[in-house]
């Protein structure tokens, strides 16, 4: 038998958690028919909502063993709920997706069929339209991508979502990135392995509203920028060599021209500018180094190793 863990983290959701319960049952239920040896468990993750979401999952609790569930003690965010939710998953596979059926459940059978003989370690899905969404803020999402793919050596494929059809494997990898701040995107790619992408056009919420706000999604891109960067902290350093070029520049012209001592002048000041500059340059990236080491992130990952060949090669 294998074990599928669905985990879902849920933020106010009382509206859709029924309609969502129903749909994904549906196909679970057609899974575990197609192929005889699975067996599913929902890991509900209830993030602190202020309406009937608990008390929707004491229902679903009630009515279906599989159904499993977390209550936090006040709003952690998303990313804790995903966390959460993946620590305590018992699965040989674990799915991340959100309750408002955005992520459509009727995608499982075929991310199953990516990762079920291991060709892929993880199926996700790619938006490929931004429909339903303001210009402004399509705008935004792809400045973002091209911003944090410049200046991260990690890669964030445009349109990537938390929608994830994950091997037990990567499940662990993820789970050892145990950084507070975290930013899941940036986390699944870091670890590498496998990855399917199924690209699909966005899906409205039936529903309920985005817990998004704009200012909400800018801090949050922010937040991803930091975790994976430490570029901006040796910006200075890009500012010195400005002010330092163009100090010395004038410094030759002041040489040359007649009334040299202005020129000279400005020329000073941009120099003593650069010179401060780029010390706050070098602090900064020492200080990148060190806060890159405090995430503890693991040195490697391995994807497979003579025994695991051997032990795939038994069964
Ligand atoms: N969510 C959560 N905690 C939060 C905000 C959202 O667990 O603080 C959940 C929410 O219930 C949903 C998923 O995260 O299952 C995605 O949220 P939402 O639909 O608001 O975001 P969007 O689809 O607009 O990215
Ligand atoms: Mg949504």
């Amino acid at each position: 038998m294998k074990l599928i863990s669905i985990v879902v983290p849920c933020y106010n959701e009382e509206e859709v958690l029924p309609m969502f319960y129903k749909e994904i049952t549906k196909v679970t239920d057609e899974m575990s028919r197609q192929y005889g040896d699975l067996s599913f468990e929902f890991l509900f993750v209830n993030d602190g909502s202020k309406d009937k979401t608990l008390e929707i999952f004491h229902s679903l609790a009630d009515r279906d063993s599989r159904v499993r569930y977390i209550s936090f003690s006040r709003n952690f965010g998303k990313e804790s709920g995903i966390y959460a939710g993946l620590k305590n998953s018992k699965g040989d596979f674990v799915v991340v997706m959100d309750a408002d059926l955005q992520h459509p459940p009727a995608f499982l059978p075929e991310m199953y069929s990516y990762v079920k003989d291991g060709e892929y370690d993880c199926a996700t899905t790619r938006r490929t339209s931004r429909k339903g969404e303001s210009k402004i803020r399509s705008w935004f999402a792809r400045k973002f991508y091209q911003i944090m793919n410049k200046i991260s050596q990690t890669e964030i494929v445009d349109g990537a979502q938390d929608f994830r059809f994950m091997s037990r494997q990567m499940v662990d990898a993820v789970l050892e990135m145990s950084e507070y701040n975290r930013f899941s995107k940036g986390i699944f790619s870091w670890v590498g392995f496998k990855v399917k992408y199924m690209p699909y056009e966005n899906v409205e919420r039936p529903v309920g509203t985005s817990s998004w706000s704009f200012w909400g999604l800018f801090k949050y891109s922010l937040e991803g920028i930091m975790a994976f960067s430490t570029v901006p902290l040796a910006f200075s350093i890009f500012l010195a060599i400005i002010c330092g070029t163009l100090g010395f520049v004038l410094l030759i012209m002041s040489l040359f021209a007649k009334k040299g001592s202005q020129l000279a002048s400005v020329a000073t000041t941009l120099l003593t500018g650069a010179f401060q500059l780029a010390s706050t340059g070098i602090l900064g990236m020492y200080l990148g180094k060190t806060y890159m080491e405090t995430k503890k992130r693991p040195v490697y990952i391995a994807g497979e190793t003579d025994e695991s060949y051997r032990a795939k090669k038994k069964k």
